[in-house]
């Protein structure tokens, strides 16, 4: 379709995992739909630790979610290594091990792939184009252009534009810093916990090439270092030669309360969709994403109410959410606690107790 065009059905704010993922079940659906982002390409620079759960990992983590293997679709050129476990680590360096399944990911040739995708289905895509403001239809560009949509989905990420105007709720956000390194750093990907990285957790995922190493904090929590000092201090025990340098903010409240205000509708971390007891948000935003195309193109269609979004969203991934919000409370109590105590606290006794509080599941074994 024209980029020359002024008038869609739908506009999309924002062409990352969420973005795209909606706009690629909106044009499978047959209908019109346009993605503004301010970047040109989409998903450059890095802004990410890339480790995502296989889908069968995902199907386990995420029960009610139908149709997995339609949903995330990442090609193998996008996927830099497959790790098979996972070691919590607290302070003392003794790590809980765990099997998991996962992919370790070229974020970008990911993100360009979902573009792709969604392009193929016949989304259009006007890219390096900043969204200043959205009133009533008519979005505003920073170049001075308007555009009209019947609908208008807020993908923005964190700072997304219609979040920010008509959503008066805000969100706990964790500053991340990260690093790619050169090396060889084993298999399994790690999570540490403890005053290396106070109220949220370091990681090191190992790459095809070299590992993606970094840290989120609580600013409240930091007292003594601020985030640069305690990046630093944690990548200098890798030692590797750094060659890429990143920084980003998560969303870490879990959803907001609605995602549909009349015509508008939020999708990914723009609703608050990061799991905020691992901080996983790539393929939670794309379940979102899915749920929002597929409604939108119900309601255009034949009146399906736009809230419908809520209700299956709700359906899909309410107790993940819930167990995952529920976890990341409990674990902001204990992470304020001196690492001896966090030490005690993770031992084999609370092995299966602390897998489950970071895969979303009722600590209880209830689920
Ligand atoms: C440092 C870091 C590490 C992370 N690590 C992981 C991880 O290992 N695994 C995982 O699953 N998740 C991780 N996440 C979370 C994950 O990156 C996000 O949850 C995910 O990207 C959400 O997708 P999204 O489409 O909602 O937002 P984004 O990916 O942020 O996409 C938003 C898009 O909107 C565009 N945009 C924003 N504002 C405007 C505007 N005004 N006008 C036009 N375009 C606009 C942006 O350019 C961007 O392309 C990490 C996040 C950060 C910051």
């Amino acid at each position: 379709m024209s980029l020359e065009k002024s008038d869609w059905e739908v506009i999309v704010i924002g062409g990352g995992p969420a973005g795209s993922t909606t706009a690629r079940y909106i044009a499978e659906g047959g209908r019109e739909v346009l993605v503004i982002d301010r970047r040109d390409p989409i998903g450059s620079p890095l802004q990410c630790g890339e480790l995502v759960p296989t889908n069968d990992e995902m199907r386990r983590l995420c029960p009610n979610v139908p149709d997995i293997d339609d949903l995330l679709q990442t090609p193998a050129h996008a996927i830099s290594r497959e790790t098979t476990e996972m070691f919590i680590v607290p302070p003392s360096g003794k790590p809980l091990k765990y099997p998991f399944d996962g992919y370790m990911l070229d974020r970008v040739a990911h993100d360009e792939a979902l573009v792709e995708l969604a392009k193929e289905k016949g989304a259009t895509y006007l890219t390096d184009s900043r969204v200043t403001t959205v009133e009533g239809n008519t979005v505003h560009l920073k170049d001075g252009r308007r555009l009209t949509g019947k609908i208008i989905v807020g993908a923005g990420g964190h700072n997304d534009p219609l979040r920010k105007a008509y959503w008066n709720e805000s969100s706990l956000k964790i500053p991340i810093k990260f690093v790619l390194m050169d090396g060889d750093y084993g298999d399994a990907v790690e999570l540490h916990f403890g005053s290396m990285a106070p109220g949220g957790y370091a990681w090191m995922f190992p790459k095809g090439n070299g590992a993606n190493i970094g840290l989120g904090v609580q600013k409240k929590f930091c007292k003594e270092k601020n985030l640069n000092q305690l990046t630093d201090d944690f990548i200098q025990r890798y030692g590797g030669e750094v060659t890429f340098t990143g920084a980003g903010s998560l969303p870490m409240s879990g959803t907001i309360r609605t995602f549909v205000k009349g015509n508008y509708v939020l999708v990914g971390d723009a609703a608050g969709m990061v799991l905020p007891s691992n901080g996983a948000g790539i393929t939670i935003a794309m379940v979102g994403g899915r749920i929002a195309g597929q409604v939108i193109v119900e309601h255009l269609n034949d009146g399906t109410p736009l809230n419908q979004y809520e209700r299956r969203w709700k359906q899909q991934m309410g107790r993940v959410m819930k167990n995952s919000k529920r976890a990341f409370k409990l674990g902001s109590a204990l992470l304020r606690m001196p690492d001896w105590f966090i030490n005690l606290v993770f031992n084999r006794f609370t092995k299966p107790f602390v897998w489950r509080s970071i895969t979303c599941r009722n600590l209880f074994f209830i689920f």
